[in-house]
Protein backbone atom coordinates (compact mmCIF):
# COMPACT_ATOMS: atom_id res chain seq x y z
CA UNK A 1 0.00 0.00 0.00
CA UNK A 2 1.05 3.64 -0.96
CA UNK A 3 1.57 5.98 1.91
CA UNK A 4 1.92 9.79 2.59
CA UNK A 5 4.76 9.73 2.78
CA UNK A 6 5.65 8.57 -0.28
CA UNK A 7 4.12 12.25 -1.94
CA UNK A 8 5.12 16.04 -1.33
CA UNK A 9 2.67 18.68 -1.40
CA UNK A 10 4.16 20.74 -3.85
CA UNK A 11 1.34 23.01 -3.84
CA UNK A 12 1.90 23.92 -0.22
CA UNK A 13 5.67 25.00 -2.06
CA UNK A 14 4.87 27.47 -4.25
CA UNK A 15 1.78 28.87 -5.10
CA UNK A 16 2.57 29.92 -8.46
CA UNK A 17 4.18 26.78 -9.39
CA UNK A 18 1.36 25.39 -11.92
CA UNK A 19 3.24 23.19 -13.58
CA UNK A 20 5.57 20.02 -13.06
CA UNK A 21 6.81 16.61 -14.56
CA UNK A 22 6.49 13.84 -11.49
CA UNK A 23 5.86 9.99 -11.81
CA UNK A 24 2.71 7.82 -10.57
CA UNK A 25 3.12 6.51 -7.31
CA UNK A 26 0.05 4.11 -7.29
CA UNK A 27 -3.15 3.91 -9.48
CA UNK A 28 -6.64 2.20 -9.38
CA UNK A 29 -10.35 2.11 -9.40
CA UNK A 30 -12.87 3.52 -7.28
CA UNK A 31 -16.00 1.27 -6.48
CA UNK A 32 -17.75 2.70 -9.54
CA UNK A 33 -14.83 1.90 -11.61
CA UNK A 34 -13.65 5.18 -12.52
CA UNK A 35 -9.52 5.58 -12.44
CA UNK A 36 -7.55 7.11 -10.15
CA UNK A 37 -3.69 7.85 -9.30
CA UNK A 38 -1.61 9.28 -7.09
CA UNK A 39 1.71 10.88 -8.20
CA UNK A 40 4.98 11.84 -6.34
CA UNK A 41 4.79 15.31 -6.09
CA UNK A 42 1.75 16.54 -6.15
CA UNK A 43 0.67 20.24 -7.61
CA UNK A 44 -3.16 19.92 -7.08
CA UNK A 45 -4.28 21.15 -3.49
CA UNK A 46 -7.41 18.87 -2.69
CA UNK A 47 -10.65 20.56 -0.86
CA UNK A 48 -10.41 20.53 2.64
CA UNK A 49 -10.00 23.73 5.21
CA UNK A 50 -12.87 25.42 3.53
CA UNK A 51 -10.48 25.99 0.10
CA UNK A 52 -12.18 24.49 -3.10
CA UNK A 53 -9.81 22.29 -4.99
CA UNK A 54 -7.77 22.98 -7.77
CA UNK A 55 -8.94 22.61 -11.34
CA UNK A 56 -6.20 20.50 -12.97
CA UNK A 57 -4.90 17.98 -15.52
CA UNK A 58 -2.81 14.88 -15.42
CA UNK A 59 -1.33 14.73 -18.77
CA UNK A 60 -4.13 15.16 -20.88
CA UNK A 61 -6.88 14.34 -18.64
CA UNK A 62 -8.82 16.73 -16.29
CA UNK A 63 -8.80 15.12 -12.97
CA UNK A 64 -10.01 16.66 -9.74
CA UNK A 65 -8.03 16.19 -6.51
CA UNK A 66 -9.51 14.18 -3.78
CA UNK A 67 -7.93 13.45 -0.14
CA UNK A 68 -8.24 10.06 0.68
CA UNK A 69 -8.69 9.46 4.17
CA UNK A 70 -7.53 5.94 4.65
CA UNK A 71 -4.09 7.03 3.16
CA UNK A 72 -3.70 10.41 3.43
CA UNK A 73 -2.51 10.67 -0.11
CA UNK A 74 -4.13 13.13 -2.34
CA UNK A 75 -5.40 11.02 -5.39
CA UNK A 76 -6.36 12.18 -8.89
CA UNK A 77 -9.64 11.28 -9.98
CA UNK A 78 -11.16 11.65 -13.51
CA UNK A 79 -13.22 14.80 -13.62
CA UNK A 80 -15.34 12.81 -15.95
CA UNK A 81 -16.71 9.67 -14.80
CA UNK A 82 -16.99 8.61 -18.11
CA UNK A 83 -12.99 8.12 -18.23
CA UNK A 84 -12.11 4.48 -16.56
CA UNK A 85 -8.76 5.08 -18.05
CA UNK A 86 -6.34 8.00 -17.14
CA UNK A 87 -4.61 7.90 -20.14
CA UNK A 88 -3.55 4.20 -19.23
CA UNK A 89 -1.18 5.94 -16.55
CA UNK A 90 0.22 2.89 -13.92
CA UNK A 91 2.45 3.25 -10.53
CA UNK A 92 6.29 4.55 -12.37
CA UNK A 93 5.51 6.24 -15.02
CA UNK A 94 5.99 9.82 -15.83
CA UNK A 95 2.97 12.48 -16.41
CA UNK A 96 2.68 16.21 -16.60
CA UNK A 97 0.93 17.91 -13.76
CA UNK A 98 -0.68 21.37 -14.13
CA UNK A 99 -3.48 23.35 -12.53
CA UNK A 100 -5.64 26.42 -13.77
CA UNK A 101 -3.01 29.05 -13.12
CA UNK A 102 -5.83 32.15 -12.46
CA UNK A 103 -7.81 29.64 -10.48
CA UNK A 104 -5.30 28.87 -8.35
CA UNK A 105 -4.25 32.90 -7.81
CA UNK A 106 -7.94 33.58 -7.06
CA UNK A 107 -8.31 30.75 -4.89
CA UNK A 108 -5.04 32.08 -3.18
CA UNK A 109 -6.64 35.52 -2.92
CA UNK A 110 -9.56 34.40 -1.25
CA UNK A 111 -7.87 32.06 1.19
CA UNK A 112 -5.50 35.02 2.09
CA UNK A 113 -7.80 37.70 2.54
CA UNK A 114 -9.89 35.16 4.79
CA UNK A 115 -6.85 35.39 7.46
CA UNK A 116 -7.07 39.32 6.71
CA UNK A 117 -10.72 39.20 7.79
CA UNK A 118 -9.90 37.00 10.33
CA UNK A 119 -7.36 38.97 11.96
CA UNK A 120 -9.04 42.09 12.22
CA UNK A 121 -12.32 40.26 13.67
CA UNK A 122 -10.08 38.80 16.38
CA UNK A 123 -9.14 42.39 16.69
CA UNK A 124 -12.56 43.29 17.79
CA UNK A 125 -12.36 40.54 20.54
CA UNK A 126 -14.57 38.51 18.91
CA UNK A 127 -13.84 34.54 18.81
CA UNK A 128 -13.06 32.82 15.48
CA UNK A 129 -15.07 29.99 14.53
CA UNK A 130 -15.23 29.16 10.68
CA UNK A 131 -14.68 29.92 7.27
CA UNK A 132 -15.41 29.52 3.66
CA UNK A 133 -13.28 30.84 0.98
CA UNK A 134 -15.16 29.51 -2.18
CA UNK A 135 -15.49 32.10 -5.07
CA UNK A 136 -18.58 34.11 -4.29
CA UNK A 137 -19.59 32.62 -1.03
CA UNK A 138 -16.61 33.53 1.41
CA UNK A 139 -16.94 34.43 4.32
CA UNK A 140 -15.52 34.60 8.00
CA UNK A 141 -18.01 33.77 10.99
CA UNK A 142 -17.11 34.84 14.75
CA UNK A 143 -19.07 34.44 18.03
CA UNK A 144 -19.01 37.71 19.89
CA UNK A 145 -19.02 38.11 23.08
CA UNK A 146 -21.36 40.09 23.87
CA UNK A 147 -23.70 39.97 20.07
CA UNK A 148 -26.55 42.17 21.89
CA UNK A 149 -25.40 45.80 20.45
CA UNK A 150 -24.55 44.01 17.35
CA UNK A 151 -28.24 43.38 16.15
CA UNK A 152 -28.72 47.17 15.90
CA UNK A 153 -28.20 47.41 11.97
CA UNK A 154 -26.43 50.83 12.58
CA UNK A 155 -23.95 49.50 14.74
CA UNK A 156 -23.53 46.35 12.85
CA UNK A 157 -22.39 48.63 9.71
CA UNK A 158 -19.79 50.46 11.92
CA UNK A 159 -18.58 47.66 13.37
CA UNK A 160 -18.31 46.59 9.56
CA UNK A 161 -16.51 49.75 8.61
CA UNK A 162 -13.52 48.76 11.57
CA UNK A 163 -13.01 45.43 9.59
CA UNK A 164 -12.77 47.30 6.67
CA UNK A 165 -10.00 49.93 8.06
CA UNK A 166 -8.04 47.37 9.63
CA UNK A 167 -7.79 45.33 6.25
CA UNK A 168 -7.27 48.00 4.08
CA UNK A 169 -4.35 49.23 6.28
CA UNK A 170 -2.81 45.60 6.34
CA UNK A 171 -3.10 45.96 2.39
CA UNK A 172 -1.71 49.21 2.33
CA UNK A 173 1.51 48.02 4.08
CA UNK A 174 1.78 44.91 1.42
CA UNK A 175 2.91 42.91 4.58
CA UNK A 176 4.65 39.90 3.34
CA UNK A 177 2.73 36.21 3.58
CA UNK A 178 4.86 33.62 4.60
CA UNK A 179 4.82 29.83 5.56
CA UNK A 180 6.92 27.60 8.79
CA UNK A 181 7.10 24.47 10.43
CA UNK A 182 5.68 25.02 14.08
CA UNK A 183 6.92 23.59 16.96
CA UNK A 184 4.64 21.09 16.50
CA UNK A 185 5.58 20.61 13.46
CA UNK A 186 2.06 22.19 12.01
CA UNK A 187 2.52 24.81 8.83
CA UNK A 188 1.84 27.90 10.44
CA UNK A 189 1.05 30.92 8.25
CA UNK A 190 1.83 34.46 9.09
CA UNK A 191 0.81 37.99 7.27
CA UNK A 192 3.56 39.72 8.63
CA UNK A 193 3.48 40.07 12.49
CA UNK A 194 -0.21 40.66 12.38
CA UNK A 195 -1.63 37.06 12.18
CA UNK A 196 -0.65 33.59 12.66
CA UNK A 197 -2.71 30.43 12.58
CA UNK A 198 -2.15 26.56 11.42
CA UNK A 199 -3.03 26.22 7.44
CA UNK A 200 -2.85 23.95 4.62
CA UNK A 201 -4.27 25.82 1.90
CA UNK A 202 -2.76 28.15 -0.67
CA UNK A 203 -1.71 32.01 -0.01
CA UNK A 204 -0.31 34.64 -2.17
CA UNK A 205 3.10 35.91 -1.40
CA UNK A 206 2.00 39.31 0.50
CA UNK A 207 -1.03 41.45 0.44
CA UNK A 208 0.35 43.21 -2.09
CA UNK A 209 -0.62 40.60 -4.61
CA UNK A 210 -4.61 41.02 -3.29
CA UNK A 211 -6.68 43.23 -5.42
CA UNK A 212 -10.56 44.40 -5.01
CA UNK A 213 -10.60 43.52 -1.13
CA UNK A 214 -13.76 44.34 0.05
CA UNK A 215 -15.94 43.28 3.26
CA UNK A 216 -19.62 42.80 1.52
CA UNK A 217 -21.99 42.48 4.50
CA UNK A 218 -22.15 41.35 8.08
CA UNK A 219 -24.90 39.52 9.39
CA UNK A 220 -25.85 38.39 12.90
CA UNK A 221 -27.53 35.18 12.91
CA UNK A 222 -28.61 33.52 16.52
CA UNK A 223 -25.39 34.87 18.18
CA UNK A 224 -23.21 34.52 15.21
CA UNK A 225 -21.83 36.98 13.17
CA UNK A 226 -20.74 36.50 9.81
CA UNK A 227 -18.36 39.08 7.45
CA UNK A 228 -18.85 38.22 4.16
CA UNK A 229 -15.77 38.96 1.98
CA UNK A 230 -14.82 38.84 -2.19
CA UNK A 231 -11.11 39.16 -3.04
CA UNK A 232 -9.22 38.99 -6.36
CA UNK A 233 -5.39 38.23 -7.49
CA UNK A 234 -3.84 41.64 -8.86
CA UNK A 235 -2.42 39.13 -11.40
CA UNK A 236 -5.14 36.80 -12.49
CA UNK A 237 -8.09 36.85 -14.69
ZN1 LIG B 1 -4.60 29.68 4.97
Amino acid sequence: MVHQTEQTPSYLDDTHLTEIVTRVVAAGRQDDGAAWVAVRDNLFHPQGGGQPADRGWLDGCEVVPVRDAATGLVVLRAADADVRDLDGLAAGDEAKARVDADLRLLHAALHTAGHLVEAAGRAQDWTYTGSNHFPGQARIEFTPDDPGPLSDAGRREEAADRLRAFVAAAVADGLPVTAAPGPDGLRLVSIGGLHTAPCGGTHVRGLADLADVAITAVKLRKGRLRASYSASHRTAG
